[in-house]
């Protein structure tokens, strides 16, 4: 196949869905996929299996959920738009408002239909450590916290989404805020049928304890008596798939750098936001920095370590290239956009989707 192309493992994305499948089991919690984190419908029909349905974070993201996915779609925006309304609650299951103003102006429209609304509830604590993704950061738009407030929706909602989580590998720091949760809003949440605690626990990680979050959760869900949904973007394909890029040119100018024809800035532009490098080898004498094809100085994955020297056609392997990459890929320099391969269990690999100069001329005009 030609490079660049994203190369998914199937095999490894059911580890991580018997993880989320056995969490599931043991807490009676429901798991919905995060869109926003991952979106490659291909691979769908297997974690159709051993998840409840999707949650979204915009009208395009629900529609994809309830075509691809099926199963429970729940249907949560920043802000709707007054031409979007009608038709995020054709496809949604429950529709889930940001603000207290989108439910006044919304939810008699979502009750017509017969569907269950919920709000955002914003505790004003997080995990994250970039103010860029931090949810609780000063002024925020996301969500409401307000007691008062909170109790004035409740003629109007069933539930709440609390989104505070960020790829949180800390189940002591997720047990204490949780009580946090219960104790600062536990009497409002008791009124309530279900709880959204949204993504962000990096459950599925290696050594990560899976039966204690699952206690918890299910300890939370009884005292409450509320149905718990996780919302696992991330968790849910962490390590399941990897940026396959070749070597096109080696420069020595002080340091060794080979440039494949591939873009951080293009291909994994997460990394670039948030000042990470891409996950190379590094095994091995010859070092290298790996750098993008695109003219933006900065586009550079990272060093890498080989056994040998590097040399042109070579093909390198970046790893972690599932969550917030695919998803976030764009035509930045015109460069050619990785397509997308599954390998198998067997080991084939079969190509899925390839984009062309058409896709990227059709994303202009
Ligand atoms: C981003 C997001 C998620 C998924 O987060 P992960 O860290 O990828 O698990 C879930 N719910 C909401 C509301 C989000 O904004």
């Amino acid at each position: 196949m030609q490079t660049p192309f994203y190369l998914l493992d199937r095999a490894k994305l059911v580890q991580n869905m018997e993880k989320v499948a056995r969490l599931r089991e043991l807490s009676g919690a429901k798991a919905l996929l995060a869109l926003k984190c991952f979106a490659t419908w291909s691979v769908f029909d297997t974690m159709r299996d051993y998840m409840d349905g999707t949650t979204s974070s915009s009208l395009y993201e629900l529609h994809l959920g309830h075509e691809k996915f099926g199963k429970e779609t729940h249907a949560y925006s920043v802000a709707w738009a007054d031409h979007e309304i009608d038709e995020a609650i054709s496809y949604a299951d429950k529709i889930i408002f940001n603000s207290l103003s989108q439910l006044d102006r919304f939810a008699a429209k979502a009750q017509d239909k017969g569907i269950q609304s919920g709000l955002r509830l914003n505790p004003r604590f997080s995990t994250s450590g970039f103010d860029l993704a931090d949810p609780a950061r000063q002024f925020s738009r996301l969500g409401e916290w307000d007691l008062e407030r909170l109790e004035s929706a409740l003629d109007r909602i069933s539930g709440v989404m609390i989104h505070y989580n960020c790829e949180n590998g800390d189940f002591d720091l997720f047990d204490s805020q949780l009580t946090r949760i219960e104790t600062e809003f536990g009497s409002f949440l008791k009124k309530l049928d279900w709880v959204s605690l949204g993504g962000g626990i990096h459950f599925t990680g290696e050594g990560y304890p899976l039966e204690k979050l699952a206690a918890r959760l299910k300890a939370f869900s009884q005292s409450l008596g509320v149905q718990v949904y996780l919302e696992p973007g991330e968790a849910s394909i962490t390590k399941t798939a990897s940026l396959e890029v070749t070597v096109l040119d080696i420069v020595d100018n002080g340091k060794k750098v080979a440039i494949v024809d591939s873009s951080i800035e293009a291909h994994m532009l997460d990394l670039l936001i948030y000042r990470e490098t891409a996950k190379l080898p590094q095994n091995g004498a010859h070092e290298y920095q790996i750098a993008g094809k695109t003219c933006l100085a900065g586009d550079i994955f990272g060093d890498a370590r080989f056994d040998a020297p590097l040399e042109i056609g070579d093909r390198i392997s970046i790893a972690d290239a599932a969550g917030y990459t695919m998803v976030k890929k764009n035509w930045f320099n015109g460069v050619a956009m990785p397509a997308i391969a599954i390998r198998e269990k067997d080991g084939t690999i079969t190509p899925v989707r390839e984009f062309t100069y058409e896709d990227y001329r059709s994303s202009l005009s």
